[in-house]
């Protein structure tokens, strides 16, 4: 508006603006006189103004993200975070237009109030329940008010807040570098910034105490180091967004290769790790095992006591399974009652004793459902294949043949094709795997029973 006016005057060929020029133009004296006292450097109000306006509308865009999925708790607690601090800091910035116990006292311990939300929205990303020395920063604020000398001394007021921030910046570095909230480059970065912004604000509190300034506009640095602090924030929201669109992109790919019922991989899943279980394995000189998994007469279960009790079949076998699958292996949904897996085995024995220990104990179980606890047994299909030459397709058309015996021969069985072999367990004939297996499948039945009975076990 000033600029305007001047280079008005001046365009317009009118005099150079004098004393005279005030008389003739009155309404230019109050402009004129800001003008003059103006300084060059930017004004620390201004500077939190800004501030306080960019931490408010980051505040509206996460609330907006947060109210579209309430389940991404982090970005509420974000939003709380950065409306505090916007707020806190806006009232700082209204020093002389509100009372002082507003404009101090509270407004410094809204603004540090955001560190526990800030905080609390990182500990949610990484699943991490909420901690109480989150509050820290903002306690350590209010504790340094209830002491007169520190109240009344602007220089004190000053080194307090930064020390507070400082402890709030250093636990948000902390919690950033030990917990999984994203790939170690970002987090390092991420711990970084706030590192530096917590030195900044030591520096300030430093500062503060060997210059002890009158007033906030007086105090060395503080406009230089509020800038700093803004430009902190972009880095961060700018990391931040990384973060949040490379997590969004894994909760796209999980869900293209998950099956939404059991949560076990679909038949894309499965093919992809497949694929890098056997390249993983090629130079073992191990065998790759493919078990298939088909129930039994799922479907007089499922007219028996209706679909939603078949569905807790399929949850309660898909969760005994990844109980018993070894933990190298991987395990899926190929559809309907259908499933595989694939693990690393020395030979074809030690891939039946692990299928037999599934289907062991999957007949065994009681299922409970909304009809009552149900019953349902499974018939199971290994190939086996060296690791070095593994061809899928191959290995799931042996795997379907055994199969296809395991039915043939009346269900609830394992059968495994070995070479040019086909042994099935329980033996119905001479061709089945020794009583040694049978005890030995009997033992690791009884190790897992105790070790997950989360998997829905019950004894036999
Ligand atoms: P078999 O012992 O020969 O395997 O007989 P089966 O009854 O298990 O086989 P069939 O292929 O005849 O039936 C499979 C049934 O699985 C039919 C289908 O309705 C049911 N099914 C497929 N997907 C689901 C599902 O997601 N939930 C439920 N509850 N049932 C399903
Ligand atoms: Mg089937
Ligand atoms: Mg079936």
């Amino acid at each position: 508006m000033l600029i305007d006016t001047v280079k008005l005057v001046r365009t317009c060929g009118g005099p150079p603006l004098s004393k005279d020029s005030l008389n003739t133009l009155p309404h230019l004296a109050p402009i004129l006189r800001t003008a003059r006292k103006a300084d060059p450097v930017l004004d620390i109000k201004t500077a939190l103004f800004l501030w306080a306006m960019e931490a408010s509308t980051l505040a509206v865009l996460l609330a907006a993200v947060w109210l579209h999925d309430r389940s991404q708790r982090h970005f509420g607690l974000w939003s709380l975070g950065f409306a505090g601090h916007g707020l806190g800091v806006a009232l700082v910035a209204a020093r002389g237009a509100i009372p002082d116990w507003l404009s101090i006292l509270l407004a410094n311990a809204v603004a540090l109030s955001s560190f526990p939300f800030w905080i609390a929205g990182m500990l949610s990303l990484a699943k991490r329940p909420l901690a109480g020395w989150a509050a820290i920063p903002v306690l350590t604020w209010i504790a340094g008010m209830l002491l007169e000398p520190i109240r009344d001394d602007v220089a004190y007021r000053i080194a307090l807040y930064n020390l507070s921030a400082a402890c709030g910046f250093a636990m948000l570095a902390a919690v950033a570098i030990r917990h999984d909230i994203a790939g170690q480059r970002l987090r390092r970065l991420l711990a970084g910034i706030w590192v530096w912004q917590a030195l900044v604000c030591l520096t300030v509190a430093a500062i503060s105490l060997a210059t002890m300034p009158r007033s906030l506009q007086a105090a060395p640095f503080s406009a230089i180091s509020t800038v700093s602090s803004v430009f902190g924030f972009i880095a961060v929201i700018m990391i931040g967004a990384r973060i949040i669109m490379d997590r969004s992109e894994q909760r796209l790919r999980h869900l293209t290769r998950t099956d939404p019922l059991t949560g076990a991989l679909n038949r894309r899943g499965l093919v992809e790790d497949f694929a890098s279980l056997s390249s993983s394995k090629a130079a073992s000189g191990r065998l790759v095992a493919l078990a298939l998994f088909d129930l039994d007469h799922f479907k007089k279960i499922n007219d028996t006591y209706g679909h939603q009790a078949g569905d807790a079949v399929l949850i309660a076998f898909a969760d005994m399974c990844r109980a018993l699958v070894p933990t190298s292996g991987i395990f899926g949904r190929t559809g309907g009652e259908e499933f595989m897996a694939g693990f690393e085995v020395r030979d074809v024995r030690e891939a039946a004793l692990v299928t037999e220990a599934i289907r062991q104990a999957f007949s065994a179980a009681r299922i409970e459902t909304d009809k009552g606890p149900v019953s349902a047994t499974v018939s199971i299909g290994i190939a086996t294949a060296p690791a070095a030459k593994v061809d899928l397709d191959q290995l799931m058309s042996n795997a379907d043949r055994a199969l296809y015996k395991a039915k043939a021969r009346g269900r609830n069985r394992t059968t495994v094709l070995s070479g040019d072999r086909v042994l099935t367990v329980p033996t119905d004939g001479p061709e089945g795997l020794d009583a040694q297996a049978d005890r030995q499948v009997a033992a690791l039945r009884r190790l897992v029973a105790k070790a997950s009975p989360q998997a829905g076990l019950s004894k036999p």
